[in-house]
C-alpha cells in the first residue's frame, strides 16, 4: 500500500490524483493521508506527491460533485474520489451516468450532504461586533459548526457577500478571517473564543420579527432547516416560541388585510395623525395601483386648515417627487390660488387616489384615470385626512374627486360652483387644473380658468369669515 499525503484540501488531492494517474497507480494501492482524516490505514511515513504531468479530461460533472466531496468529513473520501476517477479515465467514461453503482452513489450521497451544510452555513452565520467605536475599525467575528469541513468552500461567498467590512469566522476545525483583501484560514477554535451578544443582534431580531411570516409557519419544517445545535448563536432563536404562540393571531390579521382587496381600511391606523397616516400609506396595498407607481404622494399643507383642495390623483411628477401638486398641474392651480387671492400656505392640499395610474406610451406615462373601484379602494384615506384636518369647506377638483366626497357622479360643468353636502362637510365642486391644461384650445382654456378662480373666490370668503 503506498500512502500519499495531502493537506486536506481538494487542490492537494486535485494535484496528487494527476500524478497518481500518470504514474499508473492503482486506486486499491494507493491511501492518502491528510491532517483531517483519522484512523489512516497507512503503514509507514506518507510519501511526497507525485507530480502532476499533462492534461487529464475528466467530465465537468465529476469535478462540480468532486470539489464538495473532497469538503466532507468521512476519511474515506479521498480514496472514493480516486477511485471513481480513475475508473472514469479507464474505460468507463458514462460511469456517472449510472446512479446504482455504489461508487456513484456514494459520491452524491457525500455530495449532498456538503451541499446541505454549506446551505445551513450561508444562512446561519451571525457575525456579532467587536471593537472599534466608529465603523471604519469596527470587525465582526461569527463561530459556526459545520458538520463537515466547508470553511474554504464557503469563504467564497462571504467575501461576496461582506467584501467591505473585516470580519473572521470561527469553526472548531478551521476558521477564517477576511480584512477586506486576502482571506486568511487559520485552525479552529472553541466556541467560547467567539463573543457572544451585541447591539447588532438586537437589530437582527427587530428584522427577523418583522419579515417572520406566520401565514407560512410549519414548525416541523422549521426546526428541519434550522437544527437546534445553531441556536445558540442564532439571536432570533429565542423570538421563535413568542413568534410561534402568536402565529396565529397575526396570520389571522394579514388574512384580514389580505382580502381587504378594495379598500384601503385595513391599512389606515386608528387614531393615527396625519403624519402616523402618512407613513402608514406608503404600505397600503388595497389595490393594484401601488404596482406601477414609484411612491404614495399623500397630502400636505396646513394641519388645521379650513379648506381642503382634493384632485384626482398624483401625475408623472407628483409620482417621481412624492409631493401633490408640484407638476404642470400644481403650477396651474397655484396660478388661479394666486388670482382668487389665496395662498397656497393656508390650505391642505390632496388627492382622492394616492398612487399615479398611468399607462406606458413610448418613453412617456400617460396619465389614466382611476376607475371607481380605485377611487372606492382609497377612500379610507382621504375620509381619515379629512377628519383630521376638519376643514369648513372642501374642494372637488374634478369629476373623480367629487365621486370620492359625494359617492356619486358628478358632472364638473353642471354641478360646480354650489355647496353640496357630503358626509365629510360641504363640498364645493370645480375644474380640475389637469383639465384645463387639456382645453381643446387656448379660448377654451382661459374659460376654463376663469371658472375655477370664481370658485375658488367663494372659497376666499370662507377663509375671510
Ligand atoms: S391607490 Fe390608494 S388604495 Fe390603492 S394602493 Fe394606493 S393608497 Fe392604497
Amino acid at each position: 500500500m503506498r500512502a500519499v499525503a495531502i493537506d486536506g484540501s481538494w487542490e492537494s488531492w486535485r494535484d496528487a490524483a494527476r500524478g497518481l494517474l500518470a504514474e499508473g497507480a492503482l486506486p486499491g494501492d494507493v491511501v492518502f493521508c491528510d491532517p483531517t482524516a483519522s484512523g489512516d490505514l497507512f503503514s509507514g511515513p506518507p510519501l511526497p506527491v507525485p507530480a502532476p504531468t499533462g492534461v487529464l479530461k475528466v467530465p465537468r460533472r465529476f469535478l462540480d460533485e468532486a470539489r464538495y466531496v473532497a469538503h466532507h468529513r468521512s476519511a474515506t473520501r479521498w480514496g472514493l474520489l480516486y477511485r471513481v476517477l480513475h475508473r472514469l479515465t479507464h474505460g468507463e467514461a458514462e460511469l456517472l451516468a449510472n446512479g446504482l453503482d455504489p461508487d456513484v452513489h456514494r459520491l452524491r450521497a457525500l455530495s449532498k450532504e456538503v451541499h446541505r451544510d454549506a446551505h445551513k452555513m450561508h444562512a446561519f452565520v451571525r457575525f456579532r461586533r467587536v471593537g472599534g467605536d466608529d465603523d471604519a475599525e469596527a470587525h465582526y467575528i461569527a463561530w459556526h459548526r459545520p458538520d463537515h469541513l466547508i470553511v474554504p468552500l464557503v469563504t467564497p461567498f462571504f467575501v461576496g457577500r461582506f467584501a467591505s467590512m473585516r470580519w473572521a469566522i470561527l469553526t472548531p476545525d478551521r476558521s477564517v478571517s477576511w480584512d477586506g483583501v486576502t482571506a486568511r484560514f487559520t485552525d479552529g477554535v472553541p466556541r467560547s473564543a467567539a463573543p457572544s451578544g451585541d447591539e447588532l443582534e438586537e437589530l437582527w431580531r427587530t428584522y427577523y420579527a418583522s419579515i417572520f411570516n406566520p401565514a407560512r409557519l410549519k414548525v416541523g419544517h422549521m426546526r428541519g432547516e434550522m437544527p437546534k445545535k445553531h441556536w445558540a448563536t442564532l439571536p432570533e432563536a429565542a423570538l421563535i416560541p413568542t413568534l410561534v404562540h402568536e402565529a396565529s393571531g397575526r396570520a389571522a390579521e394579514m388574512v384580514k388585510k389580505s382580502t381587504s382587496n378594495g379598500s384601503a381600511a385595513a391599512f389606515v391606523p386608528e387614531g393615527a395623525s396625519l403624519e402616523v397616516l402618512r407613513e402608514a400609506s406608503k404600505r397600503c396595498r388595497a389595490c393594484p395601483l401601488h404596482e406601477s407607481a414609484t411612491q404614495t404622494v399623500f397630502g400636505e399643507g396646513l394641519g388645521g386648515a379650513r379648506v381642503v383642495l382634493v384632485g384626482e390623483q398624483p401625475g408623472d411628477e407628483e409620482d417621481k417627487q412624492g409631493h401633490p401638486f408640484v407638476g404642470p398641474a400644481g403650477k396651474m392651480l397655484d396660478k388661479a390660488l394666486a388670482a382668487a387671492g389665496i395662498a397656497r400656505s393656508e390650505v391642505y392640499v390632496t388627492n382622492a387616489v394616492k398612487h399615479f395610474k398611468w399607462r406606458p406610451m413610448g418613453k412617456r406615462r400617460l396619465h389614466q384615470k382611476p376607475d371607481g373601484g380605485e377611487i372606492e379602494a382609497c377612500k379610507p384615506w382621504l375620509f381619515a385626512e379629512l377628519r383630521l384636518v376638519k376643514p369648513d369647506l372642501i374642494v372637488a377638483l374634478g369629476a373623480s374627486a367629487a365621486q370620492s366626497l359625494l359617492g356619486k357622479t358628478v358632472t364638473v360643468a353642471r354641478d360646480r360652483g354650489q355647496r353640496l353636502a357630503s358626509p365629510s362637510g360641504d363640498v364645493i365642486v370645480s375644474y380640475h387644473p389637469a383639465a384645463i391644461l387639456r382645453a381643446p384650445d387656448d379660448d377654451a382654456r382661459d374659460a376654463m380658468f376663469e371658472l375655477l378662480v370664481e370658485d375658488l373666490r367663494l372659497v376666499r370668503k370662507v377663509l375671510a369669515a
